[in-house]
């Protein structure tokens, strides 16, 4: 096994989960066949393993440094970044005809999945880029793009996304920074942006910061906000660098975790000579931002499940090797010591590692199999139902990925609170991720506030459609009868919870249905994730049938242990919590600030 990921699990979810080779029949992918598909994780599980985990305890020591003129990162970053660029896979769900593979969003994920375990902050460079490449090439003029998707894509330029400012986080239709028009048809861009990953650093000749901006008398909030092509360096149409553009990193941040990705703090426009190139038309740019904050937000998922999944190896492994106390029925000093593993509450906190990471992992493919389905095979329908999982997609494993790096460094003991063993670390990447693009309770007001009734409720239907399917083919296993009844208990109980909200919404008391938000969104991802336990352990019992083989059945049995785990541990708290919301509890809503 792979310390970065059970290939056994991927290759599980990839092909009997997610039947990645059935998307071979869609045009789009009619090129590709398991070969390949087994060669792009190949190539990114050995890049992931030789050029990004071996720095990542050392990036993370090694803060990037700050002069007061230039950034200094590691070596081994830039070693990492030319790899990475080398490969494709920066461009790699693009044409080939623009150098890419149109590989599908579900294999994309996979591979990404290695570096996420490997080494999250250095793998946060090439991702924002692709990502905000990906804007450009969606919404860009030809001439932006020529200018620049080629650079980006080859790994020359990096990308950034710029939105958050000091004083404006969360709520960006409040943002500041001005764009004002210039003669020759670009605008000059000026304000402060805060915690801008990537914003500066030594591996690229040049940084392209997509930045959000108001057009100098456009309307107040959303619809005033416009998006900008800044780059640091100035460019020629072919891509050649000029003069350094007006933008001035103010200084780096230093944070709990993800200490290999610089954090910064820039200024546009300190001389009023900031060029920005406005992408495409005024008024839509927080519309564009959001295809690249949706596609960051399950890459956020993705990160979250991949530190947590890291976490819970490293700890496995642990409990493995370390000797420890007797089993409850053997005190005799004589006796050998076991294994920690042996111990029933070091598995305890094993298996529910294991249920919140592979849950997880499971969750963020089922969205990326979900942006297949929309983009290459034109179903309209994945693409609303995506809509309506991307907030729990970022959000559950934003939540349980730390829960599960905690419950890694409780295995370990001593050796956990040492930096001298990588969970800690683990605990202090993650941290982040329910913080950064969009809050937890951002996402939680997204999803009842909105996502939920988009379409008429139609994304909610689909997903009951799913979760049934699944029920009624685990229903016809005896293995599964039983959880199968346990599951569709607490389904009702969601349904019902749902209704009422909706209704109490409808009847106005918008601000009574979502003072509980963020329980909601709790209860919905443990239905999610639930039922993405139910699939898994219906077709691992359906692909192992017939397999005389140990680790095969080994593997069945885990799974079926870990949907038990699920169902029966973390589920039944969707029973409270279904009682609060459905009371309408104001517990939190009525409390006052002068009484804390
Ligand atoms: C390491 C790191 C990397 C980042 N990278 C980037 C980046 O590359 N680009 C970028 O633009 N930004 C980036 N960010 C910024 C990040 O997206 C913001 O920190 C985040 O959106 C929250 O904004 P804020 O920090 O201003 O907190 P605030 O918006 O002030 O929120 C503080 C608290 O109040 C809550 N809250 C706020 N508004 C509401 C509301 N309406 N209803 C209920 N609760 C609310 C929040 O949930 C949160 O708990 C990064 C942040 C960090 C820490």
């Amino acid at each position: 096994m792979s310390k970065l990921i059970n290939n056994k699990d991927l290759e599980f979810l990839l092909y009997n989960v997610f039947n990645a080779e059935q998307l071979t029949q869609l045009p789009r992918f009619a090129e590709h066949d398991r070969t390949t598909f087994d060669s792009i994780l190949t190539t990114a599980e050995r890049i992931a393993t030789d050029y990004f985990a071996p720095h990542n305890a050392k990036a993370d020591a090694n803060e990037p440094q700050f002069d007061g003129t230039h950034v200094t990162t590691i070596a081994e970053v830039k070693d990492a970044w030319r790899h990475f660029a080398e490969s494709g896979l920066l461009c790699a769900r693009h044409d080939y005809a623009e150098g890419g593979m149109q590989l599908p969003s579900l294999l994309h994920m996979a591979a990404n999945s290695f570096f996420m375990s490997a080494n999250p902050s250095t793998a946060g460079y090439p991702f924002l880029t692709s990502a905000a490449a990906n804007v450009i090439h969606a919404f860009g003029s030809d001439e932006q793009k020529a200018m620049f998707i080629p650079a980006m894509f080859s790994g020359r330029f990096s990308g950034t996304m710029a939105l958050t400012e000091p004083d404006v986080g969360s709520s960006l239709g409040d943002l500041s920074t001005k764009a004002v028009p210039a003669a020759d048809g670009s605008y000059r861009i000026k304000g402060q942006k805060m915690y801008i990953s990537g914003g500066d650093q030594d591996i690229t000749e040049n940084i392209v910061h997509l930045v959000l901006a108001r057009i100098e008398g456009a309307e107040k909030g959303v619809k005033g906000i416009s998006l900008f092509i800044v780059p640091k360096v100035m460019t020629h149409p072919d891509g050649s660098l000029a003069e350094r553009n007006d933008v001035q990193l103010a200084g780096l941040l230093h944070k709990m975790g993800y200490r290999g990705t610089t954090s910064t703090v820039l200024n546009f426009g300190e001389q009023d000579q900031c060029v920005g190139y406005l992408l495409g038309e005024a008024g839509k740019g927080l519309m564009y931002m959001f295809k690249m904050m949706n596609e960051a937000r399950i890459g956020v998922g993705l990160g979250a499940a991949m530190i947590g999944y890291r976490g819970y190896l490293a700890s496995l492994d642990y409990a493995r090797n370390r000797p420890q106390g007797r089993c409850v029925t053997e005190k005799g000093p004589d006796s050998k010591p076991i294994n920690i593993i042996e111990h029933t509450d070091v598995k305890r906190m094993l298996l529910a590692q294991k249920a919140y990471v592979e849950g997880s992992l499971a969750l963020c493919l089922l969205a990326a199999r979900l942006v297949d389905e929309q983009e290459a095979g034109s179903d309209g329908d994945a693409g609303i139902l995506l809509d309506l999982l991307t907030p729990i997609v970022k959000s559950f494993p934003s939540f349980y990925g730390p829960r599960a790096n905690d419950l890694a460094i409780q295995v370990l003991g001593g050796a956990g609170y040492t930096r001298e063993y990588p969970v800690e670390q683990c605990y202090r990447d993650n941290r982040l991720n329910p913080i950064h693009e969009g809050t937890h309770g951002i996402q939680s007001l997204d999803l009842l506030g909105r996502k939920l009734w988009q379409h008429n409720g139609k994304g909610l239907k689909l997903l009951m459609a799913r979760m049934h399917s699944t029920l009624a083919a685990a229903a016809q296993k005896p293995q599964l009868g039983e959880l199968v009844s346990e599951f569709e208990h607490y389904l009702t109980l969601v349904q019902t919870t749902t209704l009422k909200l909706g209704a109490a919404m409808q009847a106005g008391q918008v601000e009574e249905a979502l003072a509980n938000s963020a329980v909601f969104l709790d209860m919905l991802g443990k239905t999610v994730v639930g039922w993405l336990w139910l699939e898994m352990a219906d077709k691992a019992l359906a692909t192992f049938a017939g397999s005389s083989n140990a680790e095969d059945s080994d593997f069945v049995a885990g799974k079926l242990q870990a949907a038990h785990y699920f169902v029966r541990w973390e589920m039944p708290e969707i029973e409270l919590q279904a009682r609060l919301l459905q009371r309408f509890d104001r517990s939190c809503l009525d409390m006052q600030s002068a009484w804390f």
